[in-house]
């Protein structure tokens, strides 16, 4: 065989249509797929004629056109093209690309064009962008649903709240009595903390965040951040140490309310997820970027559950659930104060061992 045939034998081969046309349209050769997408047998029914022997008008029309601007401009053609097959109907949806055809001395006598049917790919795409965009509209639902109830939930809790004081004014001081209504305080604390965190979590899911930069001063946000964990972490009498190395300048252009929460989070969580150990926290950075690190000797984190931890109640395994209490909205929340300070978190854990989380944020 010599080598045109070979080359010839192997177009013919090759996936997708294939085919090539001189200067005034005409076909020259193709491969055996491309008279097939035009309903007709073989390369010999499309050899010699152009596209008005083979397409409708219009889409004879397009065609043309781009092959014309490709052999005068002598630029590529790449584009994703929308064809109906005239005989069934059927939308077609090709990647098509065409090049101009040179002879020896670079004068254009031609193009060579290609189109692979991504119908399926292109269906797929838009399934999953289809199915994304419900799930999206649907969290988003239910967000506003939660947060106004939320809402609704905290007036009847101000009127409990002012009732019980009321009540324990008035009654008498025994210790069961003084028991029951540490319980009852204690409860009324927990549910207006849990629909607050609610209803902060839902304002930031919905967009509701506006960032105010400042000059902060980090050493300061950090130690309070610290001794907050610090007196949660008394109530639960753990042997956690909680370390701080500071490699920043004091100062760093940002919004505070985004960092103490960030801080806040990680670091609680740390906490609550570590039975004993240490915590670190580093904080490295320039007037430009900071990078703020919660690293824990903790229960760790699958991997199969890394991602979905940001997403809003996501949380332990359901039997954990009575050990480590929680919404599963820190994170969430975090990711979005992170992202509106146009920044990043990374997260690597080993079960049994630790977890290290990674905030980066520019200035
Ligand atoms: P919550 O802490 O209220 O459950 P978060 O959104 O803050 O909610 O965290 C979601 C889940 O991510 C937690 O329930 C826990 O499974 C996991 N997680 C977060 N931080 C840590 C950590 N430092 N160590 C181990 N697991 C963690």
């Amino acid at each position: 065989m010599n080598g045109d045939r070979v080359l010839l034998e192997i177009i013919e081969h090759l996936p997708g249509n294939v085919y090539w046309k001189d200067i005034k349209g005409r076909y020259k050769g193709c491969n055996d797929n491309f008279p097939k997408s035009i309903n007709l047998e073989s390369s010999r029914d499309v050899i010699g004629k152009t596209d008005y022997e083979l397409l409708d008008q219009k889409t004879a029309d397009s065609v043309t056109e781009i092959d014309k601007r490709v052999m005068e401009t002598g630029e590529e053609y790449t584009a994703e093209e929308i064809h109906a097959n005239a005989k069934t109907g059927r939308i077609v949806i090709y990647l098509s690309k065409k090049t101009p055809l040179r002879n020896k001395r670079g004068n254009i006598i031609g193009l060579v064009g290609s189109s692979f049917d991504i119908t399926q790919r292109k269906k797929q795409e838009f399934q999953l962008a289809e199915a994304k965009q419900k799930a999206e509209d649907a969290n988003q639902a239910k967000t506003v649903v939660l947060s106004s109830i939320s809402h609704d939930m905290l007036t009847p809790l101000t009127t409990i709240d002012a009732a019980t004081s009321l009540i324990d004014m008035r009654a008498e001081s025994t210790p069961e009595i003084r028991t029951c209504f540490e319980a009852m305080y204690k409860s009324i604390e927990m549910l207006r903390t849990m629909i607050n965190r609610v209803i902060e979590s839902a304002r930031i899911q919905t967009g509701g965040l506006n960032i105010q930069k400042e000059d902060i001063c980090l050493p300061t946000i950090i130690k309070d951040a610290i001794d907050q964990v610090e007196f949660e972490k008394l109530l639960t009498n753990k042997p956690i140490t909680i370390n701080h190395y500071y490699e920043a300048n004091e100062y760093f252009y940002t919004d505070k309310e985004c960092i103490i929460h960030i801080l806040l989070n990680l670091i609680g969580n740390a906490a609550k997820f570590t039975d004993e150990g240490e915590i670190n926290i580093i904080v490295k950075g320039d007037e430009e970027r900071l990078k703020i690190i919660v690293q824990d000797t903790g229960i760790g984190i699958p991997e199969d559950f890394r991602e979905r931890i940001f997403e809003p109640f996501e949380r332990v395994l359901r039997s954990d659930r009575s050990k480590y209490k929680g919404y599963g909205l820190g994170l969430p929340t975090v990711k979005k104060y992170v992202e509106a300070l146009g920044g990043e978190i990374l997260l690597s854990s080993i079960v049994g061992e630790g977890s290290t989380f990674e905030v980066n944020i520019r200035a």
